[in-house]
């Protein structure tokens, strides 16, 4: 426990210099308060787009301590899009299996496959710390000329005016005011924009404490969540493990409610915990010890006009699950090629009212599965504790019982079944393949991967082969042409001669055909830029 601590306590993983005032008025298309995760792959999102980006971070230091550790595979693959993705996985530890075990017993209740779709690009999940993962993001922001990244410059006011939103930036060196069209806040749970604006969240909190031991020790164990129910060494309680890389070991546990925090946290009273989990001879060095408690809560709508909502200022869930930061990287997916076209001009401020639609419904299904989960991993009655139990002992033998083990049901995709970007054509609803509002499935094309080939920065049209219609300006990817040597891309996306998707600039299906003409697709293509 050895890291270098900032003014308010927080650990410092690397120091960022402050970076000095600007000399003249800033010229930005967008400015996006907060450089976390999510506001860093917001600004390469927006940055690879060509738009011109300012991000404004509060701190001049990228944190240490314990925050996320497992990225999903849809994370990945939108990181893959953005270029960071392969970056992420070669430093991450791989893991797509996991086990929930039951009190003492040995074997696991139930276990799980991240990745139940074979061959594809991305792994089903990875483990790397945050800090890991905020620096090469950093350093990929950090190579695109049109994107500024400043440390340690503070907002502390926002005011809308009909065509702009004015900021003022706090400095070690004074006070300086930004305008700009746009405003992404991506600043954390905290979210001072939010405060500003008189703006709250809508939820539930929980109360349970939980103690996270980051350790260092080397020791070989499979790269395998393994999460437990009432162990010998928690009675009552739940615990869990991850692999992280260099040899940093995430080990949390439940502790209960109105606990001594301050008292968990001291080395003593760790390791006792460390040693019930791993063994009583296990060698070990503390990397951070930290208690969390959580809320599943988001703010009743996440566009305010100029100024805009992503990640954690927008919504938060419990860590079971996996689905804050992986949550808040959605929300880049699906914002960052709204705005570029509304900056354009090429598309309606409208479009981006789906954002906050299709948002909305990615926090809804997180906070639902977040907060399921929580209820039973900490049953609140002794109803829902013997429900548990039951569906833990049955979980052993019955694999109709297993779907009901909740240990944190992982991050995946949310669909937008409902999406007024869709078209659905009715009389041609395919028996196979993804229906609209569903994101792209990957397979391997000839010469390397299909989402890669979806993920070019544009809407394309997948079409089975040269008969379906070309539409002008609208990139056209012919499965016959760049080759399905396995036939898994006709297979999962049920596609035969003649049939044709439309997909959206984030992946996401627009619209499918078994044979479609010109102006359909036309139509679907113009629907799905937000005409109506
Ligand atoms: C113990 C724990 C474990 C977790 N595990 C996982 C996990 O495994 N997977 C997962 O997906 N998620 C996990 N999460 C959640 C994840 O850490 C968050 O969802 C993630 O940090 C959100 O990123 P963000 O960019 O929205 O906000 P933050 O990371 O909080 O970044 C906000 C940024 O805004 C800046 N800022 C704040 N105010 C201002 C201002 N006024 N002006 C300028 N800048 C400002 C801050 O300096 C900061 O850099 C976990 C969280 C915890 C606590």
């Amino acid at each position: 426990m050895t890291a270098l601590l900032n003014k308010g306590g927080i650990p410092i993983w690397r120091d960022k210099s402050v970076t000095p005032d600007p000399t003249e008025k800033d010229d930005v298309e967008v400015v996006i308060v907060g450089g976390g995760p999510v506001g860093l792959s917001l600004a390469l999102d927006l940055g690879l787009r060509g738009r011109r980006v300012l991000v404004l971070n509060k701190r001049s230091f990228i944190a240490a301590g314990s925050k996320a550790i497992c990225f999903s595979k849809r994370t990945l693959d939108i990181w893959n899009r953005l270029g960071v993705g392969q970056a992420m996985v070669d430093k991450g530890v791989v893991w797509n299996l996991g086990k929930v075990f039951w009190g003492a017993r040995e074997d696991p209740v139930y276990s799980f496959d991240m990745l139940p779709v074979k061959h594809q690009e991305m792994p089903g999940f990875i483990n790397l710390q945050q800090y890991a993962c905020e620096d090469m993001l950093i350093e990929a922001v950090e190579a695109l000329p049109n994107v500024i990244l400043r440390w340690g410059h503070e907002v502390v006011s926002v005011t809308q005016e009909a065509n702009e939103a004015l900021l003022d930036v706090r400095t070690s060196d004074g006070t300086y005011q930004v305008a700009t069209p746009w405003v992404v806040a991506c600043d954390g749970s905290s979210s001072p924009v939010r405060t500003m604006m008189g703006l709250d969240f809508e939820g539930r909190i929980f109360e349970d404490d939980f103690l996270i031991a980051d350790i260092r020790l080397k020791q070989e164990r499979p790269s395998e969540r393994w999460f437990w129910f009432d162990p010998p060494f928690n009675p009552g309680q739940s615990a869990l493990l991850h692999k992280q890389p260099d040899d940093v070991w995430r080990l949390d546990f439940q502790l209960g409610w109105n606990i001594d925090r301050e008292a968990c946290v001291r080395p003593e009273n760790v390791e006792p915990y460390v040693r019930g989990m791993l063994g009583d001879d296990v060698e070990f060095e503390p990397e951070w010890y930290s208690v969390y408690t959580f809320q599943c809560r988001r703010m009743a709508r996440f566009v305010h006009d100029r100024v805009i909502f992503a990640g954690d200022s927008a919504h938060l869930v419990s860590p079971f699950g996996a689905r804050g930061c992986n949550g808040g990287i959605a929300d880049v997916d699906n914002l960052g090629w709204k705005l570029d076209l509304v900056v354009q001009g090429r598309a309606d401020r409208d479009l981006l009212e789906t954002y906050n639609d299709e948002a909305i419904v990615t926090a809804d299904e997180n906070i639902l599965n977040s907060s399921r989960s929580t209820d039973f991993l900490t049953p609140k009655s002794d109803n829902s504790r013997a429900f548990r139990d039951a569906v833990l002992e049955l979980a052993q033998d019955f694999a109709w019982a297993r779907p009901f083990v909740n240990s944190g049901r992982l991050s995946t995709a949310v669909a937008y079944p409902s999406s007024r970007l869709s078209t659905h054509v009715e009389y041609e609803e395919l028996s196979s393949g993804l229906a609209p509002g569903r994101v792209a499935l990957d397979a391997p094309l000839k010469d390397g991967w299909l989402l890669r080939e979806l993920g070019r920065g544009d809407f394309v049209l997948l079409a089975a082969d040269d008969s379906v219609p070309e539409v002008e300006g609208l990139r056209r990817l012919v499965l016959s042409e760049v080759g399905d040597p396995e036939g898994l891309v006709s297979q999962r996306y049920g596609l035969a001669p003649g049939g044709a998707y439309l997909v959206r600039p984030d992946q996401y299906i627009a619209g499918r055909w078994s044979r479609p003409d010109r102006g359909q697709i036309e139509r679907a293509w113009s629907r799905a830029m937000g005409g109506r």
